[in-house]
């Protein structure tokens, strides 16, 4: 019988992790496969590792990975992808956010010989304006200046062949954004899409901040075009600059109008002063990014995951 592996990155999600892990049991019971769940404990300060600890003894087919600390969702799954040994890897939520229900369809899609399933998450029920409204401008951003389509709505709920997540292994870039990584990789995909129900317990472990640095992480892994922005900036500032100067030595020979004009030099300093600010700006977020990478540090490292009563 085939394996699948189920990966799943939780950060203090005690209230979610047994309804999470009852629902992939009753989804598979109906299936013709084994599953295994990977679980990637991703620094946990709540029950949450008491819990998977838990499982683990009760049901063998659990198994978990405690990192050392809170590394973020991307790397947590990366952490997971590592480990997953199945024929194919499903990597979800476990927030119910992305419904067990869907697997049936995942494992459909590949039986029929894709090799990513790719799910579009169409709405979020009970997601405010605010950030529906900033997520499809990102995506709109986003593929604008990037060299790979990014599909609006892409989320972290896909299947992949084994032979995918092979090959996903071998990039340790460390800023990432996976949806566009696999995006960019090629083989057979296809897209279902979902709507995210609310999530089941607790709140979202997505701060504005992480949203943040996964948003400038998007624009900077997949495009340079920043760093153009910045040339086509100086060049335009360049050509108003030669015509001002025309301006003045016209003033100046023509109409003998040389005006004191101080006015005029203040707003220039401090234009070109901004724009250089911004170029520098744009160039320095690059060079942080490429120290990081030739740091070449591990993306994660795994603990023991003791919970804090345990010698
Ligand atoms: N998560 C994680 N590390 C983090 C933040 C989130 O492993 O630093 C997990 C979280 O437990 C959940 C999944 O990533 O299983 C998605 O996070 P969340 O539901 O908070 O994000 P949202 O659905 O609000 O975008
Ligand atoms: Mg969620």
């Amino acid at each position: 019988m085939k394996i699948i592996s189920v990966v799943v990155p939780v950060y203090n999600e005690e209230d979610n992790i047994e309804h999470f892990y009852q629902s992939i049991v009753d989804v598979f019971d109906k299936l013709d496969y084994e599953f295994e769940l990977d679980f990637v404990d991703d620094g946990s300060k709540d029950r949450s590792r008491e819990i998977l600890r838990e499982l683990e003894k009760k049901d063998s087919r659990v198994q978990s990975i405690f990192l050392a600390k809170n590394s973020g969702h991307q790397l947590a799954l990366t952490c997971g992808l590592d480990h997953a040994d199945g024929d194919a890897v499903i990597m979800m939520d476990g927030d119910m956010q992305h419904p067990p229900e869907l697997i049936p369809t995942l494992l459909a899609k590949w039986e029929e010989g894709y090799e990513v399933v790719q799910t579009i998450r169409k709405t979020t029920e009970g997601v405010s304006a605010l950030k529906k409204l900033t997520s499809a401008y990102y995506y709109k951003l986003l593929n604008m200046v990037s060299s790979v389509h990014i599909q609006e709505g892409g989320s972290d709920f896909r299947l992949m062949d084994q032979v995918v997540v092979k090959a996903f292994r071998r990039y340790r870039e460390h800023a990432r954004f996976i949806r566009g990584m696999i995006g960019s990789m090629g083989f057979k995909q296809t897209q279902i899409e979902f709507v995210a129900p609310k999530r089941f317990a607790g709140v979202s472990k997505f701060s504005p901040k992480k949203m943040l640095h996964l948003a400038i992480d998007g624009v900077m892994a997949f495009s340079t075009l920043p760093l153009r922005i910045g040339l086509y900036i100086g060049v335009g500032c360049g050509l108003l600059s030669i015509l001002l100067i025309l301006h003045v030595i016209v003033s100046k020979f023509v109409f003998d109008d040389a005006v004191a004009g101080w006015a005029t030099i203040t707003a220039s300093i401090l234009f070109f002063g901004g724009v250089q600010l911004t170029v520098l700006g744009i160039m320095g977020e690059y060079i942080s990014r490429i120290y990081e990478e030739v740091k070449n540090r591990p993306l994660y490292l795994i603990g023991r995951g003791k919970p804090k009563d345990e010698k």
